[in-house]
């Protein structure tokens, strides 16, 4: 899924607050979704193992939103929404494709790695990859409680939802530029620099 798609989810789900808290909902609403973004900052040092946590984030979140309900304050109200976003990220990324550069392909079987169960989970591809056309459909869906229930999100999330739309038209071809760029730089960087281009930017066959 894109990191789009994640924080708008995120979002989405943390606008519910609104309904019973909504002094408290545009601070449950941002911090959803920088805790929907946050597992990706992992992208080049172990991506989808190293901050993706689909099991333990849960447990912390559910933890944390208890507390929310029985303590309400800014600061409880905005750790249960982070880590909401966060555990929501990463159990979404299971639901996903694959970890490879052209995931379309279902070649991968690396969708999200569970620290819980010491395995990487296999993608279900109810989503096929990132940036596919129901990955924008998701996003838009998730889109509509934050627009409705958050005053003043709408530009933030027609934003939001014009990068994903732009990302999702150049997809393939953004794919296929950096495969023709990587079969170029790679091989002229200096061999320690190589080894550190994750392997799916090079499987360039
Ligand atoms: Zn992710």
């Amino acid at each position: 899924m894109m990191a789009t798609t994640h924080v708008l989810v995120a979002a989405g789900v943390a606008s519910l607050t609104a309904l019973a808290a909504p002094e408290h909902a545009p601070a449950a609403v941002a911090a959803a979704g920088l805790g929907g973004l946050f597992p990706d900052l992992d992208i080049y040092a172990g991506h989808r193992r190293t901050l993706h946590f689909p099991v333990y984030a849960t447990g912390a979140a559910l933890a944390a939103l208890a507390l929310a309900v029985t303590s309400t304050s800014a600061v409880t109200v905005a750790v249960a929404a982070f880590l909401i976003g966060a555990a929501l990220h990463a159990a979404l990324d299971a639901l996903g494709g694959g970890l490879e550069l052209r995931p379309w392909e279902g070649r991968s079987e690396r969708a999200v790695y569970s620290h819980y169960h010491g395995r990487w989970l296999a993608p279900r591809r109810w989503i096929r990859y990132d940036g596919a056309p129901e990955d924008l459909l998701l996003a838009s869906v998730a889109a509509v409680p934050t627009v409705l229930l958050v005053d003043g999100a709408l530009p933030a999330v027609a934003a939001i939802l014009g990068v994903s739309t732009v990302y999702v038209a150049l997809r393939r071809r953004l794919a296929a530029l950096w495969a023709r760029l990587a079969e170029h730089l790679v091989p002229r960087l200096p061999p320690t620099l190589q080894h550190r281009v994750p392997e799916r930017f090079v499987d360039a066959d």
